[in-house]
C-alpha cells in the first residue's frame, strides 16, 4: 500500500467503496487521516467494515471539518451532472478529488532524485493491452516495474513508492477529469472516438478529459500520441495539448518520416529521422490485428523513451503472452475455433475482431452503445451468421436486416451452440465462433469479464459433450 499522509490529523470523507475507494480509504488511515467512508450499496458498506474500514454516513455529517472528499471514478463528478454530493463539498468548499491525484501529489512530495518514473496510458480501446505490454517488456528487460490504476491492483494498493521503480498506470478518462497533479514522465495517448459521452457532457468534454494526461509535462518528458483518428491528430499536431512534452507520433495505418509505425505487420523507428526496422509482428502471436499493432507502436515508444534498447523491446513484444477476454482463444472444438473478445463494449473495439478474419460466426449484444452497430456495416459482408444477445437484439437485428443471416437467440448459452451448430455445417476449414459483443454486459452478467468467463465455460462444456470425460473409478 502507498500511505497517504497528506490529510494526517484530518477528517477526509470517502464517497464510493468499489476497488478504488476502498483502497483510498486505506492508504488515507495508514496516512493518518480520519476516514469518514460511505457508499449507498450496503454490500459495499459491510465489506469495508470487514476489512477494517470508518464506515460512517457522510450524508449526516458536518462537512465544514471535511478537508476533502474523495470520489470513485464511477460516480459522476461533472455528467452528466454533478453528484448531489459533489455539489455538497463544493458548496462546504471541500475539494473533490480522486485516488489517482492522491497518488500524485505524493509523488510530487517526493524530492526529485527519489521520484520513480511514471509511464501513464489512455485512449478510448486498446489502454488495458498497451499497460500490460508495456510492464511486460520493461520486467523481461530488468527493470523494476509496477503496473496499476485502471488495471489491476488500485494505484494506491500497490507497494509503497521507491525511487527506482517505473510506475505504468491505466488512465481512465474517468480517473483523468479527478486528476490535477500527475506528471507522466511517458504519456501514452492511443487513439479516441465517441464512448461515455454521457458521462463527459459529449465528445469536447471526453477529450478534454483525456487530454490532461498531457498536463504538467516537462520538454524531455515524451507524449506518445496516435495519429490514425482525427481527434488524436489534432492532439499530436499541438492544438491546445496542455504540459511541454516532446511528441512522439505513432501509427499503425502510415509509414511515419518521424515516429514509431505499424506496417504491413513490421515495425519501424523512425524517430531519429532515418527509419529502422525493428521486427516482425508476426511474430507476436498474442497481438493479432491492425489495432494491436498500434499498441506495439504505442509500447515500443514509451519503452524507448525509458531508454531500452529495441531488440530488448521485440523480445517483449514477441513473448507477450496477451490478456483474457481480447480476441483470446478460448478452445477448438471440432475444428471449430472459439474467440472471446468480451472486452470488445463498443462498435469500434468489436470492429477490429471483425477485421482480422475474412468470415466469422458473430455473438453480438447486450447494452448497447449510442452507435449501436451501424459503424460496423463496412464487415458485415464477413459475417456469416450473426446471433443474437441481450437487450439490443431487436435493434441489431433490424441493422442486420438483408445484410447477413440473423438469429435472435435471447442467451449466450443458445448462440454459442447455435453459432456452433453452424459453423460446423458451413463447411469451412477452420470456421471462427467471435464473441464481440460491441454492447455492456449489464444487463446479463455482472461485468465484461464474468460475460468472457461464462463463454469460456460454455465452449468448455460443448467440448466436454464432444469427448466425453472418463467416469471416475
Ligand atoms: P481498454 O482497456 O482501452 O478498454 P483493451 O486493451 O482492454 O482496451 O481492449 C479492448 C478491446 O478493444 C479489445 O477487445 C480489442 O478488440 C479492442 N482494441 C484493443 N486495442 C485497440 C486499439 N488500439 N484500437 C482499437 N481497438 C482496440
Amino acid at each position: 500500500m502507498i500511505p497517504i499522509t497528506e490529510y494526517a490529523g484530518r477528517d477526509v470523507a470517502v464517497y464510493g467503496l468499489g476497488r478504488t475507494g476502498l483502497s483510498a480509504a486505506k492508504a488515507l488511515a495508514a496516512g493518518g487521516a480520519r476516514v469518514h467512508a460511505w457508499d449507498d450499496g450496503e454490500a459495499a458498506r459491510a465489506k469495508a467494515e470487514a476489512e477494517g474500514v470508518n464506515v460512517s454516513d457522510i450524508n449526516k455529517r458536518d462537512w465544514q471539518k471535511f478537508a476533502a472528499l474523495v470520489l470513485s471514478p464511477g460516480i459522476p463528478f461533472r455528467f452528466p451532472q454533478p453528484h448531489r454530493l459533489v455539489r455538497m463539498a463544493e458548496m462546504m468548499n471541500v475539494p473533490v478529488v480522486g485516488d489517482m491525484e492522491l497518488f500524485a501529489r505524493a509523488v510530487q512530495a517526493l524530492p526529485e532524485k527519489g521520484r520513480p518514473k511514471i509511464i501513464g496510458i489512455t485512449g478510448t480501446n486498446g489502454k488495458s493491452t498497451t499497460t500490460a505490454l508495456i510492464g511486460h517488456i520493461l520486467k523481461e528487460a530488468g527493470l523494476d516495474v509496477r503496473v496499476g490504476g485502471n488495471i489491476g491492483k488500485g494505484v494506491l494498493d500497490m507497494a509503497a513508492l521507491n525511487a527506482n521503480a517505473v510506475y505504468v498506470l491505466e488512465l481512465s478518462s474517468y480517473q483523468l477529469d479527478l486528476v490535477e497533479s500527475l506528471r507522466c514522465d511517458v504519456a501514452v495517448f492511443l487513439n479516441i472516438s465517441p464512448d461515455h459521452l454521457d458521462r463527459h457532457g459529449g465528445m469536447d468534454g471526453y477529450v478534454a478529459a483525456k487530454k490532461r494526461i498531457f498536463a504538467n509535462q516537462r520538454p524531455r518528458d515524451a507524449a506518445i500520441v496516435g495519429i490514425d483518428d482525427p481527434y488524436s491528430q489534432a492532439i499530436a499536431m499541438g492544438r491546445s495539448r496542455p504540459g511541454g512534452g516532446r511528441v512522439v507520433q505513432i501509427s499503425s495505418e502510415f509509414g511515419l518520416a518521424r515516429g514509431v509505425s505499424a506496417v504491413d505487420g513490421h515495425l519501424y523507428d523512425s524517430t531519429g529521422g532515418q527509419a529502422i526496422r525493428v521486427g516482425d509482428l508476426a511474430e507476436a502471436e498474442a497481438l493479432p490485428g491492425r489495432h494491436n499493432h498500434q499498441n506495439a507502436a504505442a509500447a515500443y515508444a514509451a519503452c524507448h523513451a525509458l531508454g531500452v534498447a529495441p531488440g530488448r523491446i521485440m523480445a517483449g513484444i514477441r513473448s507477450f503472452p496477451g490478456l483474457p477476454h481480447r480476441m483470446e482463444l478460448v478452445g477448438e472444438v471440432e475444428g471449430v475455433r472459439f474467440v472471446n473478445d468480451s472486452k470488445a463494449t463498443n462498435a469500434q473495439a468489436a470492429e477490429q475482431a471483425l477485421k482480422t478474419w475474412p468470415k466469422v460466426h458473430w455473438i453480438a449484444g447486450g447494452v448497447p452503445k449510442a452507435e449501436g452497430i451501424e459503424p460496423l456495416e463496412p464487415w458485415f459482408d464477413r459475417v456469416i451468421g450473426a446471433y443474437l444477445i441481450g437487450e439490443s437484439e431487436a435493434a441489431f437485428a433490424k441493422t442486420l436486416k438483408d445484410k447477413a443471416d440473423t438469429v435472435k437467440c435471447g442467451t449466450l448459452e443458445a448462440a454459442t451452440q447455435a453459432a456452433f451448430d453452424a459453423a460446423k455445417a458451413s463447411g469451412e476449414a477452420n470456421p471462427i465462433v467471435l464473441l464481440s459483443p460491441a454492447c455492456a454486459s449489464f444487463d446479463q452478467f455482472k461485468d465484461f469479464e464474468a460475460r468472457g468467463d461464462a463463454f469460456r465455460e460454455i465452449v468448455q462444456r460443448l467440448a466436454s459433450q464432444v469427448t466425453p470425460q472418463k467416469e471416475a473409478v
